[in-house]
């Protein structure tokens, strides 16, 4: 059990990788929720959060000390690469999928901090090979 969100706590990821993502996601006239002013053209196709694309990325929505306290400024307006990187917080339990822990812990690792030790979604956990059969025993004469 974690008492609170290991990611108020970090940010690692919001400062390391280039946050990338269809352009769409920042244009209000295709129902677009991302600020555009937040955001930088990459390609004609994609753009991502300013301050990601660059040799030191640090999005420009994130607030705080990495490492520290945090905060994502635009949280309910972020774009689909943030709500997709695989983490699922819940009453103390946190779960990510497995390429989401490798690239968080890659994150985390980057800024120096302890990788985290969560438990996998259930339904990656592995599955009874085979089913458990009931054996009866045979019926005396
Ligand atoms: S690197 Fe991991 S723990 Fe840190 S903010 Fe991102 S998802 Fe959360
Ligand atoms: S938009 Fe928010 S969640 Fe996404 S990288 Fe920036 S600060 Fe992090």
């Amino acid at each position: 059990m974690l008492a609170e969100n290991p990611c108020l706590h970090c940010g690692a990821c919001c400062a390391h990788f280039r946050v990338s993502f269809y352009w769409g996601e920042s244009d209000p006239g295709q129902g677009g929720s991302v600020p555009p002013d937040q955001t930088e053209d990459v390609t004609g196709f994609l753009r991502c959060m300013k301050g990601t694309n660059q040799k030191r990325p640090r999005c420009i929505a994130l607030d705080g000390e990495i490492g520290q306290n945090v905060a994502c400024r635009i949280y309910a307006q972020r774009p689909s690469p943030c709500r997709h990187f695989g983490i699922v917080w819940s009453r103390g339990v946190v779960r990510f999928s497995a390429e989401g822990l490798a690239r968080c812990n890659q994150a985390r690792a980057a800024w120096g901090l302890p990788p985290l030790h969560v438990h996998p979604p259930k339904h990656t956990r592995p599955r009874r090979r085979y089913p458990r059969w009931r054996v009866r025993r045979p019926r005396l004469a």
